[in-house]
């Protein structure tokens, strides 16, 4: 319990001195946490400390936890990459999908979002720095796409994410979140509504504060190492 509450604070503290440093508003960036692996008790100790929204990679695993934790009011965003035959569990279950990367996924969270849910809430996942086995939608389709998923009935755009590659100092961090931050500019110069730049994670927060991200998602500085 002591321990995710302090890990907490040190988190909040790192935001709060990347905001006062880049002249931001601390109320501008989400705290997300990062979950996955860790179990329903962690989760819950989280949520006692504070927190409210959950990031799961791996969506049966996330499932399971959800009917754990059924109790709390809890937001759940799915940061994992999503398959096709399991967008019909994350529109069922998740209020977030951060990692859409191709239409034929979008329709079909939109098709199986139930009626009794608010729209699900996405942002375009975007490969910005051109990983050739990674997930994410290049830069130059990321346009299209999100036009496309932007007229979608049950999602609702929030915005685009991004997970470059790790790199060593600042400067290089920060220029690669700053394309993605170009883009995002880019987007909503052409009329789409987007309020969520979900970059940055434990080794790089303070550079993706720097280039804008108003979501960072933070697994080890929160809930300690992974296995
Ligand atoms: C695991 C993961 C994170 C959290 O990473 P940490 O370095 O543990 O903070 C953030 N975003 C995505 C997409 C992840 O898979």
């Amino acid at each position: 319990m002591e321990k995710i509450r302090n890990n907490l604070q040190t988190v909040r503290e790192r935001i709060a001195a990347a905001c006062a440093a880049a002249h931001r508003p601390v109320e501008e960036v989400t705290l997300l946490a990062v979950s996955k692996t860790f179990g329903p008790e962690l989760i819950r100790e989280a949520h006692a400390a504070g927190l409210v929204a959950f990031g799961e990679n791996y969506i049966q695993e996330a499932v399971e936890k959800m009917a754990l934790l059924a109790g709390l009011p809890l937001q759940w965003h799915c940061i994992g990459p999503i398959q096709s035959n399991k967008t019909r569990l994350v529109a069922a279950h998740f209020d977030w999908a951060q990692t859409v990367d191709r239409l034929k996924v979008a329709q079909r969270l939109s098709e199986q979002r139930p009626e009794d849910r608010p729209p699900l809430s996405v942002c375009i996942q975007v490969n910005i720095d051109g990983g050739p086995s990674k997930s994410g939608v290049p830069p130059e389709e990321a346009r299209a796409l999100a036009q496309e998923v932007a007229r979608l009935p049950r999602l609702k755009l929030r915005g685009l994410m991004a997970i470059p590659e790790p790199a060593a100092d600042f400067a290089s961090q920060k220029a690669v979140h700053l394309r993605t931050r170009a883009l995002f500019d880019e987007l909503r110069a052409a009329g789409l509504e987007l309020d969520t730049l979900s970059m940055g994670m434990t080794g790089d927060l303070e550079a993706a504060i720097h280039a804008g991200s108003t979501m960072v998602r933070v697994g080890t500085a929160i809930f300690g190492k992974r296995d």
